[in-house]
């Protein structure tokens, strides 16, 4: 499974819609400061299900949406679609693509599709569990997470290795069970 690209659309600073293709291997994003790097992650874990404005640096979801500039004017939405390749079928879909889109509007209303297809925010966070591409998962590791990882109990350390072997699904239907 490896991210095949990337379309962002009104989603922070970038107005335009843009496309990124990735290719397998490493790819390093580079550019000055404030030139909208970390917001390539921020889109990432967004699409994802981020539900944490702060996480995303902002101080409400409203703030991932472009806020206009000297020359542009505010948009009213913020897409984003992310396709993964998934001719191994880490994904447990039947498709060697996988595609999915989040959406917001300034009015609050909010999507998600799978494949094209609406869906819920549910279908996405299961999907991806155990995948190592959740929103919290270890693919993606932010400048604080690092020192997080370092200085955090064994106990917190090993939810991370727990996601990486692919239990986590399992403790988490145990503990929904166990409630009911
Ligand atoms: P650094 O090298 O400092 O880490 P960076 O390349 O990671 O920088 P980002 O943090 O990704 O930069 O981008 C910050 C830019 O995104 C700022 O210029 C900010 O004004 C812009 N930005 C963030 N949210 C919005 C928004 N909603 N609308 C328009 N621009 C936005
Ligand atoms: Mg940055």
């Amino acid at each position: 499974m490896f991210l095949k690209r990337l379309e962002v659309m009104g989603f922070k600073s970038f107005a335009d819609r843009i496309g990124i293709d990735f290719v397998p291997g490493v790819t390093a994003v580079v550019g000055p400061n404030g030139s909208g790097k970390s917001n390539v992650t921020d889109a990432i874990r967004w699409v994802l299900g981020e539900q944490s404005a702060k996480s995303l640096r902002g101080a409400k979801m409203e703030d991932v949406i472009f806020a206009g500039s000297d020359s542009r004017k505010p948009l009213n939405f913020a897409e984003v679609t992310l396709v993964l390749d998934n001719t191994d079928g880490r994904v447990p879909l039947d498709y060697s693509e996988v595609s999915v889109t989040r959406r917001v509007f300034r009015s609050g209303e909010s999507a998600y599709l799978l494949n094209k297809q609406n869906c819920r925010l549910k279908d996405i966070t299961d999907l991806f569990m155990d995948s190592g591409l959740g929103k919290e998962a270890f693919s993606i590791i932010s400048q604080g997470r690092v020192d997080e990882i370092l200085n955090s109990k064994a106990e917190e350390r090993r939810s991370i290795f727990e996601e990486a072997a692919g239990v986590l699904k399992y403790k988490q239907r145990k503990k929904k069970a166990e409630v009911k």
